[in-house]
């Protein structure tokens, strides 16, 4: 499924990949390379809020632990 996704800092269409129906996370613009946080609920873009960088690291590691709890 793809979202289609306009980036609210240059206007472009962004498309996202979306496993499930919904989801919530970090999301960087493909062109402008801005940070956001994107909420999807029934492949319904819901929100599009800025990130900042070190909020995204601090997911980023979040993910990194969960993937690393998944393998054991
Ligand atoms: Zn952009």
């Amino acid at each position: 499924m793809l979202i289609a996704i306009k980036c609210p800092k240059c206007d472009t269409e962004n498309s996202f990949s979306l496993v499930d129906s919904s989801y919530q996370g970090p999301y960087r613009c493909w062109k402008c390379r801005e940070l956001f946080t994107i909420r999807i609920e029934n492949n319904e873009l819901k929100s599009c809020e800025p990130l900042t960088q070190e909020e995204f690291d601090r997911q980023q590691e979040i993910e990194a632990l969960r993937a690393k709890f998944k393998q054991q």
